[in-house]
């Protein structure tokens, strides 16, 4: 059975527990791991028997065959019409839909024709939630991706100079990325310097890099599976308040690491990275959560933020990325992707973590 075949079957036993006979994924990443299929334009029914057709347009004929397991319709109008006729043809009654993926054009336009004893029923998070958990074909593709992600950052910081302007800099990562075999980027490159690193999701500027500390946020995707890792360097010699601030950010990431296990919350993750903090009185300069799931999304559930209580669970790949950013001075934060085993996790960015001055 493929990997997708047999996601399709969990899914479908999912369906069975809402009591849907049928739904209707609309979120693209979903239907690609349904279906394997890549392409930019795709609706899937999955049936209560495991069962799915998947429709998408013409530019997509051949790719769908060489990618998919599943039923495939070629639709030449919209897909909501050829859904809508199989509906129709296979007289479902209960159809759940993505509230949180569908459109509201493409909801008033399947609501309108639906045939007479059907009805919509939203499902949303459904198969967010089975993507929670990695199966082996997933966690190598991440594997390679943190791979090739902490390559193409000593790649990158073998060339760097204070000179260069963040954007420069974020140029060469994207491309030492590409070159080692990276799809593309997670997303946007950050590289953010001095004071500048403050904003936690700051764009890279054309000002030159200069003395100083430099954050460096950066992802990539291999096989469709995202990585994200942040790390820190500081060009010249780290003075004791940078010093001090890394060492209280690393220790809070490390401490949250090893909170990591299965059946401990999101929430609770989160939790001991904030009293870590507190212990160095910056627990106010964090102001994101501590991490996020990632797959073929770079932000998936779960969240590991105050009010996430879902229980980790083996197979989760998350991020621990605590950070600590103080407007007119600057921001620090230290992030690994990391993979929650039996008994706790495996740290997969193999990049190091000391105090680096360039
Ligand atoms: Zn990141
Ligand atoms: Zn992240």
């Amino acid at each position: 059975m493929s990997p997708a075949e047999s996601r399709r079957r969990k899914a479908a036993e999912q369906l069975v527990e809402r009591g849907l006979d049928a739904l209707l994924l609309s979120g693209l990443q979903n239907v690609r791991y349904l279906t394997g299929f890549t392409g930019s334009n795709a609706m899937l029914l999955l049936y209560r028997d495991g069962e799915a057709d998947m429709f998408t347009d013409p530019r997509y004929t051949v790719q769908s065959k060489q990618q998919t397991d599943c039923r495939v319709r070629i639709a030449k109008g919209k897909l909501t019409t050829s859904v809508l006729s199989e509906l129709r043809r296979r007289r479902v009654r209960k159809v759940g839909f993505e509230s949180d993926r569908l459109t509201v054009a493409d909801l008033e336009a399947v609501k309108n024709e639906l045939p007479p004893r059907a009805s919509l029923e939203p499902a949303p998070g459904l198969i967010e939630n089975l993507r929670m958990v990695k199966d082996a074909s997933e966690i190598d593709s991440i594997r390679k991706s943190v791979a090739i992600n902490s390559k193409a950052l000593d790649a990158a910081l073998a060339r760097v100079r204070t000179r260069m302007t963040e954007a420069d800099f974020a140029a060469e990562i994207d491309y030492r990325s590409r070159r080692l075999g990276a799809q593309r980027p997670s997303f946007e490159t950050i590289v953010a310097a001095g004071a500048r690193s403050a904003l936690p999701h700051a764009r890279p500027g054309d000002a030159p890099i200069g003395a100083g500390m430099l954050l460096i946020d950066m992802g990539a995707f291999y096989g469709d599976y995202a990585s994200d890792m942040t790390r820190m360097v500081y060009f010249g010699k780290a003075n004791a308040r940078y010093k001090r601030a890394y060492r209280a950010v690393l220790e809070t990431q490390l401490a949250a690491i090893d909170a990591v296990k299965p059946g401990v919350t999101a929430a609770a993750v989160d939790r001991v990275a904030r009293r870590t903090l507190k212990l160095h009185g910056l627990e106010r300069a964090f102001v994101h959560s501590t991490g996020h799931g990632l797959g073929l999304e770079i932000h998936e559930p779960p969240r590991l933020g105050r009010r996430d209580k879902s229980r980790l669970e083996a197979g989760m790949t998350i991020t621990i990325e605590p950070g600590v950013y103080i407007e007119g001075w600057g921001g620090i934060r230290i992030e690994d992707t990391v993979l929650l085993t039996a008994t706790g996790c495996e740290i997969l960015t193999p990049t190091t973590k000391e105090l680096r001055e360039l």
